[in-house]
């Protein structure tokens, strides 16, 4: 069984937005029952949503049962931090394997969503993402370039990123007893503190994260052309 936590936890501060970014609408319908969908119309078994507690009742009415994604019956109320948020969603997973999703990257598919979810089945992880498409500098001390690494090893992980649900509740474990600060996702975590190899699969460049004001425009472009609508 494939569990998946969908995080919309955040706050979302970045877009300067009266309406928290994973609210907001794309197309007519909020940005986040968009990510929603493509789960519910992909292999995954269970839904878990991480969102706070203030709105909770607007997810259940305006998105969970507006579109029928009846794979999510279980609520948690997220973090003050997104590995936070992501920590109280896996303490509800009931699958062997979990993927954990950005609720605020509408342009996930199901057909992403089924690849990654083979991958994981056959190797025990998947992260979702894909490669730099521009130079990637270190820079030194004296801010100029210092490294240039070859451009076909690096990689822009986005999410799902997906493992099995007890090896990544034990990274985590692990982590968090560390006092470990730096966390930025899951792969992150597993990485450093966990034994499994992280497989990646590249999706291109359309499954953004809705930061600023443009993504909007941006997600919405992308939407239309995956003819999900
Ligand atoms: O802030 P950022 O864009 O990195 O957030 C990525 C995802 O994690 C978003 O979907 C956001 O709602 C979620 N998140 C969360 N709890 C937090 C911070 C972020 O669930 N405390």
């Amino acid at each position: 069984m494939i569990s998946c936590i969908v995080l919309a936890g955040g706050k979302g501060t970045r877009m300067g937005s009266e309406t928290k970014k994973q609210y907001l609408e794309l197309l007519g319908k909020p940005a986040l029952s968009w990510s929603l969908l493509a789960f519910q119309n992909s292999m995954v078994d269970e839904i878990i949503l991480v969102c706070s507690d203030e709105d909770r009742e607007f997810c259940k009415e305006e998105i969970i049962e507006k579109y029928d994604i009846n794979k999510c019956r279980k609520f948690v109320e997220g973090g003050a931090e997104r590995y936070l948020s992501v920590y109280n969603g896996l303490k509800e997973v009931s699958g062997e394997y979990v993927m954990i999703h950005d609720g605020a990257r509408p342009c996930i598919t199901p057909d992403t969503i089924n690849k990654a979810g083979e991958m994981l089945l056959s190797t025990g992880t998947c992260c979702v993402g894909t490669f730099v498409s521009d130079t990637i500098a270190v820079l030194g001390e004296d801010g100029t370039i210092c490294n240039l690494p070859d451009r076909k090893t690096l990689w822009s992980s986005q999410t799902p990123q997906c493992f099995k649900t007890e090896e990544i509740i034990g990274s985590y474990d692990k982590a968090l007893a560390a006092g470990e600060n730096k966390i930025t996702d899951d792969d992150f975590v597993a990485f450093k503190y966990g034994n499994a190899k992280i497989h990646v699969l590249d999706d291109g460049p359309d499954n953004i994260k809705l930061t600023t004001k443009k993504d909007i425009l941006l997600a919405e472009g992308i939407l239309k052309a995956q003819m999900r609508i």
